[in-house]
């Protein structure tokens, strides 16, 4: 195992990955930006080194600096957490450049899985169901009326390079395409740097169900089961849980073989995700690959027991998994909760600001994943993400009732945050019998 790590991240996951490391006994390294010299991460860390000015393209995107900072405190390997440079191949190739080892797969799969439309391509190659759609990416208009016609409309047209819920935008008909197709192009070009897009059928409030799969470097792929992650607003995820409620024994065993042969085709190691959309008619399709560990790990670590930093951890080292498929075990239900800084009254905004009362919930089976604190500036210049409130029940009535209790207890203030909504939500009879769909939280609360 490594001696010594730096994490390349900030909030609740930057800590997550420190104490995992904690446990396995490898010093943590953080970095930081000029606003987060006093930020969680940073205490939580055993040495800190900062790396630039507040906005991430400076510090927390800024590459030399980060393999600065761990080539001068004897950083052995780098854990990217997620979004920043998680699933950046440069970055991960950069490291390897440096002798730094690389937390996450390798960069030729985050490579293959990052360009969206490709991946699409070498999915339906492997045989795992992919949304109908283009091949690949289109530009020319009248191939896209032609593949919209055949498949029918609405229709997306997708960022080939998206991500976060961003560079996806929604075609009635015909007569809207040439505009969509131009429009998505250029705004994708200025987010992600890159125009690409492609088209998909757009699924009539279908769920999104994902599959967690660990893969080592001795050939060795486990999947962990499904997580539910249909409650989104304008495309990110709010709530999610696990297992889900759509799921039957037969068609887990389905998507899990589907998402272990997706795994091996792009020859993946470390912890990553497949996303699915499941349709009403059980049909499910591959959405993309999330090649990082993801915001809602915590519900499937509650339901298995399997601590998957740990993992990503040993992975990197060259260890073998320390679990193998016989010994996956599904026991309960667990629900995570984002708790993000932002304003429902303000159709969501962030809410930035100082906390004046933090007050986290305990008890039972709950758990929080935070970086926050009474005193703690949060940020306009990063994701809103205070906290994760996770619980776990023997069923899921028990885990959502458990959630409701514990989202009584949360006690913050001096920021607007989505509490209020999650405490709705909890009581919501629809949700409660597990009728859910992506599109569910838009028609529930205004401004969602
Ligand atoms: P991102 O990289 O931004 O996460 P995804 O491809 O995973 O992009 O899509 C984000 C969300 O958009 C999905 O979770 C789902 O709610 C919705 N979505 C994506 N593709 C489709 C589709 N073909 N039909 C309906 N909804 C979709
Ligand atoms: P998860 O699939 O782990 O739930 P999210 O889609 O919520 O992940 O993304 C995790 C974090 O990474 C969020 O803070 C999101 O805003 C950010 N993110 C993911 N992909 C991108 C991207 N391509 N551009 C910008 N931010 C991204
Ligand atoms: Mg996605």
């Amino acid at each position: 195992m490594f001696k010594k790590i730096l994490v390349a991240n900030r909030g609740e996951i930057a800590i997550r990955v420190m104490r995992a490391a904690k446990e396995l006994g490898v010093k943590t390294v953080a970095v930081y930006s000029e606003a987060d010299k006093d930020a969680p991460h940073v205490q939580y860390a055993d040495e800190a080194f900062p790396i630039g000015p507040a906005q991430s393209t400076l510090s927390y995107l800024h590459i030399p600096n980060i393999i600065n900072a761990a080539v001068h405190t004897g950083a052995e390997a780098i854990h990217p957490g997620y979004g920043f440079l998680s699933e950046n191949d440069h970055f991960a190739r950069i490291c390897e450049t440096w002798g730094l080892a690389f937390i996450g797969p390798p960069a030729t799969a985050i490579q293959q899985m990052g360009v969206k439309a490709g991946a699409r391509k070498l999915m339906a190659e492997a045989g795992v169901p992919v949304v109908p759609g283009t091949d690949g990416t289109v530009s020319d208009v009248e191939e896209a009326k032609r593949v919209a016609d055949s498949i029918g409309y609405p229709v997306l047209v997708k960022a080939s390079f998206g991500g976060g819920g961003r560079g996806i935008r929604i075609v009635q008909d015909a007569e809207g395409l040439a505009d969509a197709l131009e429009r998505a192009s250029r705004e994708a070009k200025s987010a992600f740097g890159q125009g690409d897009v492609y088209l998909e059928k757009y699924l009539i409030n279908p769920r999104h169900i994902e599959i967690q799969v660990l893969a080592d470097k001795h050939g060795n792929v486990v999947t962990l089961g499904e997580r539910e992650s249909s409650l989104q607003r304008r495309r990110q995820k709010v709530l999610e849980e696990a297992p889900s409620a759509a799921m039957t024994p037969d068609l887990r065993a389905r998507m899990s073989e589907a998402a272990a042969r997706a795994a091996k085709a792009v020859h993946y190691e470390s912890a990553g995700t497949l996303e699915f959309l499941l349709d009403s008619s059980g049909a499910f399709y591959f959405m993309e690959m999330n090649t990082r560990v993801q915001v809602e790990h915590p519900c499937t670590e509650s339901i298995t027991g399997v601590d998957i930093v740990k993992e990503q951890l040993r992975v990197a080292a060259g260890l073998p998994l320390s679990i193998t498929q016989d010994q996956v075990e599904f026991r309960g239900w667990s629900v995570e909760c984002r708790i993000n800084a932002e304003d429902p009254q303000l159709q969501f905004r962030p809410s930035p600001g100082t906390v004046t009362t933090w007050k986290e919930p305990g008890g039972p089976w709950v758990r929080v994943d935070a970086a926050a604190q009474a005193g703690y500036e949060v940020q306009p210049y990063y994701d809103s993400l205070l906290a994760k409130l996770v619980t776990w029940g023997r069923d899921r009535e028990e885990a959502i009732e458990r959630m409701a209790r514990a989202l009584d207890e949360f006690q913050v203030e001096g920021v607007k945050t989505t509490i209020g909504m999650h405490q709705q939500l909890m009581a919501d009879p629809e949700f409660r019998r597990g009728n859910i769909h992506i599109n569910f939280l838009a028609e529930r609360f205004k401004g969602a």
